[in-house]
């Protein structure tokens, strides 16, 4: 935008949409202030990709070498049985080397401390804090903290993830965009180094999946399972996720109790719906959304790319505006639609293979990756979870 001063921009969430759009907001000459929930960067993290679509903002952003050495280490997913016998594998780095991919796996952790020492010189961080209210006019928005004093912004931007306050204050209530896509999602850190450090070891049952990352040193164990909307569900609420979890997977094999006695004594246990976000439209008047909060993929998409490409595409989308900034918001949600929507659609595809619902669906995807060579067989797992059409650019 054109205006006499440098354009304000109220950011919730410092996540990876919120840095990386700071970032760029401030390399093309706005102000941009991020609000943050969290009293610092978070603490634990699952493994998240940053893929084809994120790996040129990563670059212009001078990251792309750090985010490598923060990568992890695994190499190969291992499919074991009941008894830990390995029924299934595929060799994740042999599909790397052989595609040429510039992928790399770190944690939400890393990813997001990353993007926060990128953009943390370049913009305003209110850590410990959150949007109570927001009116906004003709020529800006008004905003009421919890802590801080009230302000104005010319814009306000929700990347405060799947339950985002902003799309809550200016959209309406979760539950007109939130989709469960009926299963859930739990991790909790095993505080120990998984026995194999290269491997990443996962053990099906029907409608349920448990795997142990070995992420550089500090393990983590996740658990994927089938499960229709619980009725009451909190996402803040620990105790009632410990009787979840061991519920649904008591009576499993392989290190499943073991694992379960970490469950019931950890106060670091992490579980949501498996959801996404649709909303007909990204924007209402000067506030917007972008990540999750806007078009949340669920954990088998590309959110981590999906979400750097989309701060990076709207602050380019803010820079190129006059003084109107809300045709630049339109441009960028058709922009970045086409990205996401396709995205969208994949995720049975992706489930069938990841939390297959049969003994069948179990032995025939284990199969699958047994007959094939190793490169093919993962280049196929990779396809059915993620489009084929991979843009060469992060920005068309
Ligand atoms: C278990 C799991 C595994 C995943 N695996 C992958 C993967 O392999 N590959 C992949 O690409 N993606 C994966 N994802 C998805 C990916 O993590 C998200 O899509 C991505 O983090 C979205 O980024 P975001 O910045 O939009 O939101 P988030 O990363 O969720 O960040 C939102 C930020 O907003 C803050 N916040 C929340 N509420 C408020 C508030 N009221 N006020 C201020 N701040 C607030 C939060 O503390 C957080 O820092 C996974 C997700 C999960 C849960």
């Amino acid at each position: 935008m054109n205006t006499n001063t440098n354009p304000t921009v109220l950011i919730s969430g410092a996540g990876v949409a919120g840095p990386t759009l700071a970032y760029w907001l401030a390399r093309h000459g706005f102000r941009p202030t991020v609000v943050e929930r969290a009293a610092g960067l978070r603490t634990s993290g699952s493994p998240v990709d940053v893929r084809g679509l994120a790996v040129p903002v990563a670059e212009r952003m001078g990251v792309m070498e750090r985010l490598r050495q923060a990568g992890t280490d695994a190499t190969a997913t291992s499919f074991v049985n009941r008894s830990g016998r390995e029924v299934g594998r595929v060799n994740t780095r042999a599909l790397q080397r052989a595609t040429g991919s510039q992928d790399v796996e770190l944690t939400r952790t890393d990813l997001a401390a990353i993007l926060y020492e990128a953009s943390r010189d370049l913009a305003e961080y209110l850590f410990d804090d959150t949007i109570t209210a927001l009116t906004q006019d003709a020529g800006g928005v008004d905003v009421t903290f919890e802590k801080a004093a009230p302000r104005r912004f010319d814009l306000v931007i929700g990347a405060d993830g799947l339950h985002s306050a902003t799309r809550r204050l200016a959209f309406g209530p979760e539950s007109d965009f939130v989709r469960h896509q009926g299963m859930y999602v739990a991790t909790v850190q095993l505080h120990a180094p998984a026995e194999r450090k290269q491997d990443v070891v996962i053990y099906n049952a029907p409608g349920r999946m448990v795997a142990i990352h070995p992420v550089r040193g500090r393990a983590l164990a996740a658990f994927i399972f089938r499960h229709p909307a619980v009725e009451g569900f909190d996402p803040r609420d620990i105790e009632q996720h410990k009787r979840i979890v061991t519920g649904v997977y008591a009576g499993d094999g392989w290190r499943v109790p073991e694992l379960l006695d970490r469950v019931r004594a950890a106060d670091d246990l992490w579980l949501d719906s498996v959801s996404q976000v649709r909303i007909d439209r990204w924007a209402r008047g000067r506030v917007a959304l972008v990540g999750d909060a806007a078009s949340s993929v669920s954990l088998f998409g590309d959110g981590s790319t999906l979400a750097m490409a989309g701060g990076y595409t709207l602050a380019e989308e803010l820079a190129a505006a006059r003084t109107d900034p809300r045709p630049a918001i339109a441009r960028y949600e058709a922009r970045h639609r086409t990205l996401v929507d396709p995205r969208q659609g994949a995720i049975r595809a992706a489930a069938r293979l990841i939390v297959p619902a049969t003994r069948t669906g179990i032995a025939t995807r284990n199969l699958a990756t047994r007959l094939w060579p190793a490169a093919a067989a993962a280049g196929w797992l990779r396809n059915q979870i993620t489009p084929r059409r991979q843009p060469s650019q992060a920005t068309t």
